[in-house]
């Protein structure tokens, strides 16, 4: 029944070692385990053999699946692209977004925030490859953002975010690593969080201090875009 549950025996197991291998302690590595195109069924496998935290890109997608899971106590993060008339259903039904990287969408989010729920535990997204039309801020740009985000009484800005290119992912994970160093120095900010590494380079993210690993393909199998949730319309292409 469950090549889920082996599965995520074997990424927890991959994480213990690449911590140890880096002197980091595991506990200091949560895995999100990244839901998106994934049935309501899987994430509930993956829930009972202990997974909590579940990562989704396409909201539609994930609302359906937070509704007929509402019963499990799922911590929900949002991963994908923002739009800012998204927001409300994002603020009311995730507890993290990583995907922060304009201050217009964090302040809808903080005003859109219900004021019985915990704040919204947010990352900045840093575009640290620099690639053309990719989503995140520059590297310039994290510090303003940062200060500007940390205003907003109902987020908490937890630290950043980033989807390197592919191939050498390393030394972006290590840049993106200095640049948590030095905003923490010039803003007095905890920023406690690294979202960084997925399935194919979690190692070299947590080497690099990694604190958050969004991992799909290694704990759900491949995605076949063919078959993407019903109610989403775009074909995811990651
Ligand atoms: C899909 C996705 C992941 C997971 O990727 P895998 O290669 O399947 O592990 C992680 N982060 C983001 C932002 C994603 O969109």
């Amino acid at each position: 029944m469950s090549k889920i549950a082996d599965n995520l025996t074997q990424v927890r197991q991959r994480i213990q070692q690449c911590a140890l291998a880096a002197h980091r302690d595991p506990y200091s590595i949560d895995l999100l385990a990244v839901s998106k195109t994934r049935p309501a069924s899987a994430v509930e496998t993956a829930y009972h053999a202990q997974q909590r935290d579940f990562g989704e890109n396409y909201l539609q997608e994930a609302l359906q699946k937070i509704e007929r899971l509402n019963h499990l106590e799922i911590v929900w993060h949002f991963i994908g692209p923002i739009q800012s008339n998204k927001t409300r259903a994002i603020a009311e039904h995730f507890c993290w977004v990583h995907t922060v990287d304009r201050v217009k969408v964090a302040q809808r989010l903080s005003q859109q925030r219900p004021p019985h729920l915990a704040p919204l535990q947010i990352c900045l997204q840093v575009n640290i490859d620099e690639e053309k039309s990719k989503a995140g801020c520059t590297v310039n740009q994290a510090l303003p953002l940062i200060r500007a985000f940390a205003e907003l009484p109902n987020l908490r800005i937890r630290g950043l975010m980033a989807i390197p290119l592919p191939h050498n992912s390393e030394t972006a994970f290590q840049r993106l690593a200095q640049l948590q160093h030095h905003l923490r120095k010039e803003s007095g900010l905890a920023l406690d969080t690294l979202s960084m590494g997925m399935s194919d380079d979690l190692g070299p993210a947590i080497a690099a201090g990694a604190t958050i690993v969004r991992v799909g393909t290694a704990i759900f199998g491949a995605r076949d875009n063919r078959q993407s949730a019903p109610d989403h319309g775009a074909m995811p292409t990651n």
